[in-house]
């Protein structure tokens, strides 16, 4: 049979052109990529062969072996995994699938030249290879399958898939190396780089030769005492699991044993992933059973409001076959959940008094205050790493933070929330407590409309907004009162305002009454203390969840000029 010759997707075909002319530095990464990509191969078999035992063929020990031919300068790399099919080949080889790469390319060709070693995080890792390679063949036999298939390209354009030799299962690649990258069949080099990067890998990595050389450690990281992780490896290993590049906020490494036995090595991650808020994005914690990796997609494993974690939970106790469909109801999964949840937020905790921590509340506080109201277990800890902007400025603060500065006689926790905290600032509501010195907490994360309800109150204080039902500021001690008695109006002169605009405004507003909050304004509108608050109210009717708005209730500020003359006017037509 001929060979038939496929074009590249163009999108890949404009990678390649990229990855080939790069002066690129680092271009050692290629070899983590194609290592990735073997042990993925080889869990992904693994798993084959405890649901699938007829398709998997058969089993045997994983390893990934390099062998080098000095002479035709050929670097190869070769595991057991999985393999891939004739159009598996096609698929994975000649196309991108994923969303987000076109925007890696695109960064690449741009101006700002994004960092190629973020290559393996947008699923295009397979690609480094023609970093270091003019000439890229992969033969590879697909578990279950006889026939095996050679792919081959110089990276320009097309590639070749022909049938072939392959008497074991997997997966081989051929590296014909430029000759600017011949360091690359040096033995210590190629350990060299399998140290840096892929010591995490839990199968053997070893240099074929006169005697077989094992290059990594080959243990699980995540199975190993705390202290025999140094932190290069930890950062290596959280770069492998959650294809990220930034240096982890923390690395939370939990033994669990007893009743329930599993070990977790866990990643905060330092910067923003961004599929935060996509419906559809992975879950960022791979779950093994006994060291054999079972699945990703494990939504029971950590609670929606801790989705930013990356890494490894390994379970002793769940059943090896477990399947992915079964874990779904298997009781011992919400177990490891409370567990590793708790442990998280108390190692969350620790840190909080650090600087560093607000950077952390920065990128996931918003995310973090979902389990406000959706987990009750755990609401004081999540209470006490919540951290508020306030009408105080500097760093946001904690809730005890705002209990201590209270003011004498100020009975609650005052809140105005919105979209910027610009806009906030600028709010008349805000004036009166501005004017006592009381501190307002400034809430611009939508979520804070759904938890602050839920909780209610915080160590006895309720929250309370300054939008929405009469402010009672006369009971609060300090600060210049907002207006001084003898400058006021009487009550019963303003009265008579209040009547005439009530009457003009009729059904436009709920009510009309004499404000304690502004100092500044005239007047200013706010919620009745039985109504929604007004963000609440403009985010559900932006998701059409509310068809009627309820009424405002308006206020008057009875020292500003602008209401003093009018009421002098309504006082002259009442007399006349
Ligand atoms: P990613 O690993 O992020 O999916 P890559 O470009 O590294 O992206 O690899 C693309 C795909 O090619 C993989 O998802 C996998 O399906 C397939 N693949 C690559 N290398 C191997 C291998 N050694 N064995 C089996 N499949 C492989
Ligand atoms: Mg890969």
């Amino acid at each position: 049979m001929a060979a038939e010759k496929h074009e590249f997707q163009a999108e890949v075909s404009r990678l390649l052109e990229i990855v080939a002319h790069s002066l690129y530095s680092d271009k050692e990464v290629f070899l983590r990529e194609l290592i990735a990509n073997a042990s993925d191969a080889s869990d992904r078999h693994r798993y084959l062969a405890l649901t699938e035992p007829e398709k998997a063929g058969e089993s045997g020990s994983y390893k990934i072996a390099l062998s080098v031919d000095k002479d035709a300068r050929i670097l190869t790399i070769s595991d057991n995994g999985i393999g891939m099919s004739h159009d598996e080949l096609v698929e994975n080889l000649g196309t991108i699938a994923r969303s987000g790469t076109g925007k890696f390319v695109s960064q690449l060709e741009g101006e700002a030249k994004a960092d190629l070693s973020l290559i393996g995080q947008f699923g295009v890792g397979f690609y480094a290879a023609f970093m270091v390679a003019d000439n890229v063949v992969v033969t590879s036999r697909k578990a279950g399958e006889t026939e095996a298939w050679r792919w081959a390209s110089d990276g320009k354009g097309s590639y070749t898939i022909e049938p072939a030799e392959k008497v074991e299962r997997g997966t081989e690649i051929k590296l014909h190396l430029r000759e600017d990258a011949e360091d690359f069949l040096e033995p210590h080099r190629l350990k060299q780089i399998v140290q840096r990067y892929s010591d995490h890998i839990a199968l053997p990595i070893v240099l074929l030769g006169e005697e077989e050389e094992t290059l990594n450690s080959a243990s699980a990281l995540w199975t190993r005492s705390k202290s025999d992780i140094t932190p290069e490896q930890a950062k290596e290993f959280y770069h492998h699991v959650a294809h990220a590049h930034d240096d982890p906020y923390a690395t939370i490494h939990i033994r669990a044993e007893g009743t329930l036995e599993y070990s977790a090595l866990l990643f905060v991650p330092g910067a923003k992933p961004f599929d935060l808020f996509t419906q559809d994005r992975k879950h960022g914690v791979k779950l093994y059973v006994r060291r054999v990796f079972i699945t990703d997609d494990a939504a029971e494993l950590v609670p929606g409001y801790l989705r930013f974690l990356r890494g490894v939970v390994d379970s002793s106790d769940l059943p090896l076959n477990v399947s992915r469909e079964l874990l779904q109801n298997n009781p011992l999964l919400p177990k490891i959940r409370k567990g590793l949840t708790r442990r998280v937020l108390s190692e969350l905790e620790k840190g909080a008094s650090a600087p560093e921590y607000l950077e952390f509340w920065e990128n996931f506080g918003a995310v973090l205050k979902e389990g406000l109201y959706e987990d009750f277990e755990n609401r004081d800890s999540l209470l006490n790493l919540a951290r508020f902007r306030t009408t105080a400025g500097g760093d946001p603060i904690s809730l005890d933070t705002y209990l201590e500065r209270m003011k004498p006689g100020q009975d609650a926790i005052y809140t105005i929330s919105g979209e910027r905290i610009e806009s906030l600032l600028g709010s008349p509501q805000l004036e009166g407590y501005r004017a006592k010195g009381v501190e307002v907490l400034l809430l611009t994360d939508p979520v804070d409309e759904f938890w602050i309800p839920a909780v209610a109150s915080f160590k006895d204080k309720q929250f309370r907004s300054v939008t929405r039902g009469a402010a009672d500021l006369s009971k609060i001690e300090g600060g210049e009162d907002a207006k001084k008695a003898e400058d006021l109006p009487k009550s019963g002169e303003i009265a008579k305002l209040i009547a005439l605009f009530k009457l003009t405004l009729g059904d436009e507003v709920k009510d009309v009454r004499e404000s304690q909050r502004l100092t500044e304004s005239a007047v200013c509108l706010v919620a009745d203390s039985g109504d929604i608050d007004m963000r609440l109210e403009k985010l559900l009717r932006q998701h059409n969840q509310l068809e009627q708005s309820a009424k405002r209730v308006l206020e008057l500020n009875p020292g500003h000029p602008l209401i003093r003359q009018l009421i002098e006017q309504v006082g002259t037509v009442g007399a006349s």
